[in-house]
């Protein structure tokens, strides 16, 4: 029941009193944005002001927006590679932060083949919290009851490792599962999981899903949302469903766990709660066994509500694809955030996908916006080399930037790499979309690969050729997310100077494996410990497709002088101009090399 109006918030009447506290919090962050953006930066500089980064900017202990802004300059992870190689490498003396650094955080974005290491203190685990403890209140104004049911969320940990120094390197959401704040939280009734916390906990995938999906199963009545973090997480969960419900319904219908699932702690949990249930399994057998699997998430879970999922940036491609497995259902985008930083919240989670916008937080950390100008100038480059940064609340309606943090954690004036368009304003804190992140070329999961990695990549397949006397003219790359797990496909034209002596197949297949070795950590992770991303296929063009491809672009208005080929396509007419010249299609064979171990 909504609490008294009179304390009603001005987003609206809060559900419970928990509610009402965090939508006040909220109000009072995005009232006072920019005198909370002021006292943020002033308590990170007091804090940090002994560290050698801030002291070789000779700061000299100032705290004020303009020395900072005057004395530090912008920077990207590669400025601060050598720091972080330090911390990593088991100097604990106050390099970035005073507070000693508690983990590595591993980013999905890369550098130099490697996920980015993110230094981070015990203390942003809380400010997380806080930001994860909004949500809920922000979704009950929306929709009503949740507390009636639970939510069906699959959510996994991956491997961990340690940096030479000892440090644990972990994804930032590894990171906050294993914690106390995930692990002992309180009860919240509108905040009930299906999966136990072995589950989830469980670092095992298989395990994991298996043990996931089959709460959810039992519980199926009791669902009233389904999420994953992102899209391509829930559309392989649909994918696992569809490859295990035969043995699930035996499990189901006979009470006893599958022998797969081996981890002592899972089996322990699954006992307590898995009970034979005939009826049950003869639904999901029947549900499954159609060959339609149109609406499967509505008519397995048919009390769901809505997905929470995000669905914007890269995540956008799988929204006709969740549509589909959901009849429709609304898709809500909660939150946006990162390994350096926890970013905000949607504060109309239940709006469309395209019109999604994100509250910046303005307690999380102190954000500067670079403007960002996607027209290129008449040389070719984008006119944003050594721009004004603009504070949080100076952002215009309707303007790119990219994002710039300062953190607790140390990282100051930090480019995230995201670019985001103002939309509007709650109170005097901006809302944004987003809009991309720059230099991504394809992405399937949290893979990113930009156009020197693809490049890289064609280089050291097209050795591969080297003994057929061919070589690679032209490519492109789509990233296909019609099937489940998406794959990246790459367009090849070639040149075969001895005809007699054409590439095999199996030389095809073997470049389609370079390519793979030679493509980011991130990318290697998804094809082999996480299964989300499918075996890389190289597409074989006719001669000439490509001056096609040009002709098409410039009878649509490109300039001859200035056209370049894509190095990635997804509009469709071009996709299908490349597929009507296939020649041959060419799958990965194996899995490229990887381990939780970096390579540098
Ligand atoms: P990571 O550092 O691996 O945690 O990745 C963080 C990045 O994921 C962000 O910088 C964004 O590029 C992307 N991301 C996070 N949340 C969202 C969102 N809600 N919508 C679109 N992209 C997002």
């Amino acid at each position: 029941m909504a609490v008294d109006s009179a304390i009603s918030s001005p987003l609206g009447p809060p559900a419970c009193e928990k509610d009402e506290k965090a939508l006040r919090f909220i109000e009072e962050m995005t009232r006072n944005a920019d005198a909370v953006q002021e006292r943020v930066l002033a308590d990170i500089l007091t804090q940090n002001s002994r560290t050698e980064y801030l002291t070789r900017f000779k700061l000299n202990g100032a705290a004020d927006r303009e020395s900072f802004k005057s004395k530090l300059p912008v920077i990207t992870y590669e400025d601060l590679q050598p720091e972080i190689q330090r911390i990593a490498n088991g100097d604990r003396s106050a390099i970035l932060s005073a507070h000693p650094i508690s983990e590595f955080l591993t980013s999905s974005g890369t550098s130099a083949g490697e996920r980015k290491l993110m230094p981070t203190i015990k203390q942003e685990l809380d400010r997380r919290q806080l930001l994860y403890s909004l949500l809920m209140p922000v979704m009950n104004l929306y929709v009503s009851g949740l507390d009636k049911g639970k939510g069906l969320y699959f959510l996994f940990v991956k491997s961990e490792t340690r940096t030479p120094g000892g440090l644990l390197a972990c994804p930032v959401l590894t990171s906050y599962y294993k914690s106390e704040h995930f692990k002992t939280r309180p009860y919240d009734p509108y905040n009930v999981y299906t999966s136990p916390n072995e589950a989830i906990l469980c670092p095992d995938s298989f395990q994991s899903m298996y043990t996931q999906m089959l709460c959810g199963l039992r519980g199926r009545h009791e669902v009233l949302r389904v999420g994953a973090v992102f899209a391509s997480g829930l559309l392989r969960a649909i994918r696992f469903l569809q490859l295990n419900w035969k043995q699930l319904s035996v499990d189901i219908e006979t009470g006893d766990l599958n022998p797969k699932i081996t981890d002592p702690s899972l089996r322990e949990c699954m006992a307590k709660v898995l009970k034979p249930n005939p009826e049950l399994a003869r639904f999901v057998r029947q549900e499954c066994s159609k060959e339609s699997w149109e609406g499967i998430i509505t008519r397995i879970w048919p009390n769901t509500k809505y997905l929470d999922v995000i669905v914007t940036g890269a995540m956008a491609q799988y929204i006709p694809t969740l549509d589909y497995y959901s009849g429709g259902l609304p898709k809500a985008c909660t939150m946006y955030a990162s390994s350096e930083c926890y970013f905000g919240l949607n504060l109309n989670p239940m709006c469309k996908p395209s019109e999604v916008s994100y509250t910046i937080m303005p307690n999380m950390a102190y954000f500067e916006f670079m403007p960002h100008d996607h027209e290129p100038n008449s040389s070719g480059f984008t006119r944003d080399s050594s721009p004004k940064l603009v504070d949080l609340v100076d952002v215009e309606v309707g303007k790119e930037y990219e994002l710039v943090i300062t953190t607790y954690a140390g990282l100051c004036r930090y480019r995230v790499g995201d670019i985001l368009r103002v939309t509007g304003f709650h109170n005097s804190a901006p809302q944004f979309h987003f809009v991309r992140r720059k230099n991504v070329l394809l992405s399937i999961d949290s893979d990113k690969t930009d156009e020197a990695e693809l490049q890289k990549a064609v280089e050291n397949a097209s050795q591969v050729l080297r003994e057929f006397n061919t070589s690679v003219v032209e490519y492109t790359s789509y990233a296909d997310t019609k099937t489940i797990p998406g794959h990246y496909v790459i367009y090849w034209e070639l040149l075969v100077k001895d005809a007699a002596n054409s590439p095999s197949d199996d030389a095809l297949k073997q470049c389609c494996l370079a390519m793979e070795e030679s493509l980011n950590s991130v990318y290697r992770q998804g094809r082999v410990a996480d299964n989300s991303i499918g075996p890389l296929e190289i597409r074989v063009v006719k001669n000439g497709t490509f001056e096609e491809l040009m002709d098409y672009a410039i009878s649509r208005g490109a300039s001859i002088n200035q056209y370049k080929v894509p190095r990635c396509v997804n509009f469709t007419p071009i996709v299908e101009l490349l597929d009507s010249r296939l020649v041959s299609a060419h799958f990965s064979p194996g899995l490229p090399h990887w381990n939780p171990e970096r390579r540098r």
